[in-house]
C-alpha cells in the first residue's frame, strides 16, 4: 500500500494544469453522507424532485424539513486529510480548478481559493429565489423554517425559495457547467477522486478532458465506467491514497521537504 507510484508521480510532476474532480467519496470521512451509495440517504428516503417542488407546497415543506435535518451535519463538518492534501497541491501551483459534485463547501473550508472551486451541484450553504435569482445564506432561511415558516418565500420578491443545490430532475446551471467544461478542455491532468463517475453530465467531463489530450487518473474504491480511458487507476482508500501521493510529490507537510 505504501509503495510509490512512479508513473503517477511522474504524471503529477509533469501536470501543470491539474483539474481535481471530486465526489462524495472524499467527504464521507468528514461525516457527510453519500446520498447514492449502498448505505445512502436515497435508499431510505425519496428525494424531492424539482418538478414536484415547483408545483406542490407539500413537496417544498418536505424539502425544508430535509434541509433542516441535515443542516448541523454540513455546518459542523470539518475538512479531512484528503481535502488538506488537495489544498497542498493547490498552494504548490499545480491545480487549475477543483470541480466538485459535492455541496458541502469543504474544499473552501480547507482553504482552496473560492474562485478555483466549481460546484457542479451547487452549495448547501445558500438559498436562491427561482423568480428573481436572489441568493442568501441557508442559515437565514432555516431560521425562518424553525420559527414556523414551513415554506419560506423570497424576502425580495415573494418568489419560491430553494436551496442552491441541483435537485433531481433539475438541470445543472449552464454557466457553471460551461466553466467546468472549459477547465476540462484546458487541463493537462484530470484527477478524479472519490466519484463513481456515473452521474451525468458531470462524469462526461472525464471524456472531454481525455479527448482534449489530458491524462486521466482515477482514485476510487469501486470501478468506474471511465477506468478504461485512464492512464492510472488507484483502488486504495481515498483517505490514505491522496495524502500519500501528495507527500510523495511535495514531501512531508511538516518536514524539511514541505
Ligand atoms: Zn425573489
Amino acid at each position: 500500500m505504501q509503495d510509490a507510484d512512479p508513473k503517477l508521480i511522474e504524471l503529477l510532476r509533469q501536470g501543470k494544469r491539474i483539474l481535481l474532480f471530486t465526489g462524495a467519496g472524499i467527504s464521507t470521512g468528514s461525516g457527510i453522507p453519500d446520498f447514492r451509495g449502498p448505505e445512502g440517504v436515497w435508499k431510505r428516503r425519496q428525494p424531492v424532485y424539482y418538478h414536484d417542488f415547483m408545483r406542490s407546497e407539500a413537496a417544498r415543506i418536505e424539502h425544508w424539513e430535509f434541509k433542516l435535518e441535515g443542516w448541523a451535519g454540513y455546518r459542523d463538518a470539518k475538512p479531512n486529510a484528503t481535502h488538506e492534501a488537495i489544498v497542498r497541491l493547490e498552494k504548490a501551483g499545480k491545480v487549475e480548478a477543483v470541480v466538485t459534485q459535492n455541496i458541502d463547501g469543504l474544499h473552501q473550508k480547507a482553504g482552496v481559493a473560492a474562485e478555483r472551486v466549481i460546484e457542479l451541484h451547487g452549495s448547501m450553504f445558500s438559498v436562491v429565489c427561482v423568480s428573481c435569482g436572489d441568493r442568501s445564506p441557508m442559515k437565514e432561511a432555516l431560521a425562518r423554517v424553525e420559527a414556523g415558516e414551513a415554506d419560506p418565500d423570497c424576502p425580495r420578491c415573494g418568489g419560491i425559495l430553494k436551496s442552491a443545490t441541483v435537485m433531481f430532475g433539475q438541470r445543472l446551471d449552464p454557466g457553471v457547467f460551461a466553466r467546468a467544461e472549459r477547465a476540462a478542455r484546458g487541463c493537462d491532468l484530470f484527477l478524479a477522486v472519490g466519484s463513481t463517475l456515473t452521474v451525468e453530465p458531470a462524469a462526461s467531463l472525464c471524456g472531454i478532458a481525455a479527448a482534449s489530450g489530458a491524462a486521466l487518473v482515477i482514485v476510487n474504491a469501486e470501478p468506474t465506467p471511465y477506468d478504461t480511458l485512464a492512464a492510472e487507476v488507484i483502488r486504495e482508500p481515498i483517505g490514505t491514497a491522496v495524502p500519500r501521493i501528495t507527500r510523495q510529490l511535495l514531501g512531508n507537510p511538516r518536514g524539511p521537504g514541505a
